[in-house]
């Protein structure tokens, strides 16, 4: 076993507090990474306080890894000792059911095994994410990084960037579309700037009125508050496309009434609350509503090739270990610029 220096939460009140946790041995199809950065997505939070349920203490979250190759498997083919590497937000599946062989991974209709709070396939073994020091992972569940990128900004591309890539290849989303994007946060921002490198125009609906300046630096060509109804009058019926990312319960009617006839909504903010949804909010428009979660193993490939090509990185405030638990009351507040970041070298601190 590989002794493995952590941070974990122990139950869903208190604090964030130093964890040891041991790794596998790297077995013939693994590559050993040292974790040099994490982001912090709210997942973790949601997580972390046992908002979706399921929770097993102690979590050690994180699912944005990125970092180097310190040890390869006999049989490893893609990765090389030194090496850049990621892992996201999974880190195995059956790999033989139809969404397996079709690089879905996301999907698995078996069991997908989560970076953390997860089971292995061995239905025993619970998985520990990024907020550690290393991590040992099968090598066709592990991503390459592309070396032009600064590498503290790439880690957040490997949840916030996937899953705001994927629905917008799924539904073709780019040049003479309009579309909104529901809240300025981790994924707002990455969607917001791989949206517009696809040639959409890009309008921010924020509860936020100061993260205008930044909206149109990032990228979007509109901002609208939306907590301001004359702001939102000339909004209606106007978007081809919605993307919501919000953490917290809101009203859904209210960004439906903004598309166009045959315009979609797809849902990515996963709030443990529902909320009311009108089916007028739909028929009149033949509106349609979507979910989307990550994406595959070769999509993410894609899209930190696409990143690399555009030259698209995570706006991100680096922080300490140490400071996790000051940053998840920030991210509480949606006082977010854009993602928090953890230097994992500050485990030894
Ligand atoms: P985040 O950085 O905290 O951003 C969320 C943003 O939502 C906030 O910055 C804020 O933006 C807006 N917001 C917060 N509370 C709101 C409220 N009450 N009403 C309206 N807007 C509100 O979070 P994130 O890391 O981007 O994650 C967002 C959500 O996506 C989480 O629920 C997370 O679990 C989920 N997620 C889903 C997937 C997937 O595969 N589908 C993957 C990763 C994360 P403004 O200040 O601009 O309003
Ligand atoms: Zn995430
Ligand atoms: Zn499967």
């Amino acid at each position: 076993m590989i002794a493995t220096k952590a941070y974990a939460a122990f139950d869903e009140e208190t604090p964030l507090a130093p964890f040891n946790l041991d790794r596998r041995e790297v077995g013939e199809h693994d590559v050993q990474i040292e974790i040099n950065y994490c982001g912090v997505c709210h997942s973790d939070l949601h997580q972390v306080k046992n908002e979706w349920g399921g929770t097993m203490y102690p979590i050690v979250p994180g699912h944005e890894i990125v970092g180097k190759v310190t040890k390869v498997g006999s049989k490893v083919t893609k990765f090389k000792e030194g090496d850049l590497a990621g892992v996201g937000c999974f880190v195995d599946s059956c790999r033989t059911c139809p969404s397996c062989q079709e690089g879905l991974e996301q999907y698995c209709e078996v069991h997908n095994v989560g970076t953390y709070n997860s089971y292995e396939l061995d239905k025993k073994t619970i998985t520990y994410g990024g907020y550690s020091s290393q991590i040992v992972v099968d090598e066709n569940y592990t991503l390459k990084v592309p070396a032009n990128l600064d590498l503290a900004r790439t880690a957040p591309l490997l949840c916030a960037g996937i899953t705001t890539y994927s629905p917008i290849m799924q539904w073709k989303i780019g040049e003479g579309h309009r579309v909104g994007i529901v809240g300025l946060g981790g994924l707002g921002h990455m969607a917001v700037k791989i949206a517009a490198a696809k040639g959409a125009n890009v309008t921010v609906l924020s509860t936020s009125p100061g993260k205008e300046q930044d909206a149109k630096e990032l990228g979007a060509h509109n901002f609208a508050v939306t907590r301001d109804p004359e702001q939102l009058k000339s909004l209606r019926n106007s978007f081809d496309f919605i993307i919501d990312t919000v953490s917290a319960p809101h009203d859904y009617n209210l960004y439906l009434s903004m598309l166009k006839c045959d315009g979609t909504m797809i849902l990515l903010g996963a709030p443990s609350e529902p909320s009311p949804m009108a089916g007028f909010s739909l028929i009149p428009k033949r509106r349609r509503i979507a979910g989307s979660m990550i994406g595959g193993i070769q999509e993410t490939q894609e899209m930190l090739d696409f990143c690399a090509e555009h030259n698209i990185m995570s706006d991100i405030e680096l922080i300490s270990i140490k400071e996790i638990n000051t940053a998840y009351d920030r991210m509480l507040q949606s006082d977010v610029k854009y993602r928090f970041v953890i230097d994992m070298a500050t485990l030894n601190d």
